[in-house]
């Protein structure tokens, strides 16, 4: 069974200036144990995506319909209490700058410390303490009794977002939901602690949807991919199969814009820039920027196309019908 299964979400915005439809069908599912990485150009709708899953959307955003079934109950249903419970109880997520996402008043020891009580009741102050300073130890911090007491101002950006995967696993959380985790670290760092979530999933069998722009980070810490655009998932895929065989116009010039991936040096990047969810283009979205675009994708949306269960791409291109029209 799926651990959470979004089918056919949409969410919009309601401002000052009009409605925005942010997502508009997103479907995906993710099995236990499994690192799903959710990839696209910023603003394509990652963000959104996870904070529709957590129902962490403001007062202006809505999900309007679509469901997100988490161990078999659909969390859209949820009163605000209930789904308090279940985010960093059963779902826990990372952002991406762990100085603001940390209390800067509070020691960071004690901060895991208050997660962990929070979750685990039943055990004494001095069971949590220890708890927390495991967890730091759990997360490759170096002298932890001793950084314990520490300010997050004291430890580097690598060492607070240790801090920050420490609290994030306190509570055993079956879901843990990364955006752009590493993004503001530096390379070195930055592998070191995807290497640690890797890790440390692996031996929790922790669910991951690892949110990113970067295709490198996709290759090196995901077992399937999810690539949307303009508030669509356009294709999904095992990661092998991904980036041996991209089917998407979108994919192939996201791989092709990528250092790390395309070793031939040819780097392209994609011409034009995501459109706003309030100028979406009509047809298929990615026509103004697709060098494949043809008649019908000006006028009419792709369909999804599906090969097996895995694996789907959301492209005329590959319509019989209307390649050989
Ligand atoms: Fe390009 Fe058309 Fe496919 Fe859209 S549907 S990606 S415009 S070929
Ligand atoms: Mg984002």
């Amino acid at each position: 069974m799926n651990l959470l299964e979004v089918k056919n979400l949409h969410t919009s915005f309601y401002t000052d200036h009009g409605v925005i439809p942010a997502l508009t069908g997103v479907s995906f599912s993710v099995k236990k144990g499994e690192v799903l990485g959710i990839v696209g150009e910023s603003g394509c709708g990652k963000s959104v995506t996870s904070l529709s899953i957590l129902q962490l959307l403001g007062n202006k955003g809505k999900i309007n319909s679509g469901s997100i079934h988490f161990k078999g109950q659909d969390l859209t249903t949820f009163s605000t209490k209930k789904m308090r419970k279940v985010r960093g109880n059963e779902i826990s997520m990372i952002f991406q700058e762990p100085l603001t996402s940390l209390n800067p008043l509070i020691r960071v020891g004690k901060q895991i410390e208050e997660t962990v009580l929070l979750h685990k009741e039943e055990l004494s102050k001095i069971e949590a303490r220890n708890h927390a300073i495991n967890m730091m130890k759990m997360v490759g911090i170096p002298q932890a009794e001793e950084k314990y007491a520490y300010y997050p101002h004291q430890l580097s950006g690598g060492m607070r977002q240790r801090i920050m995967i420490a609290i994030a696993l306190a509570c055993d959380p079956e879901l843990l939901i990364a955006d752009e985790p590493t993004t503001a670290l530096d390379v070195t760092i930055q592998e070191q602690i995807l290497g640690l979530m890797k890790k440390i999933t692996r031996e929790l069998d922790t669910s991951i949807i690892l949110i990113t722009h970067d295709l490198g980070v996709v290759a090196e810490m995901v077992d399937r991919v999810v690539v949307m655009y303009s508030g669509q998932v356009v294709e999904e895929n095992e990661v092998e199969k991904f980036f041996a065989n991209p089917k998407h116009p979108y994919s192939k010039g996201l791989i092709r814009s990528t250092p790390s991936i395309d070793q031939e040096d040819n780097l392209e990047s994609i011409k034009g820039s995501v459109p706003t969810p309030a100028n979406k283009p009509s047809g298929c979205p990615f026509h103004p920027r697709c060098p494949f675009a043809m008649e019908i994708c000006k006028s009419q949306a792709p369909e999804n196309m599906y090969y097996g269960e895995e694996e789907m791409v959301n492209c005329w291109l590959y319509k019989e019908e209307v390649k050989t029209s």
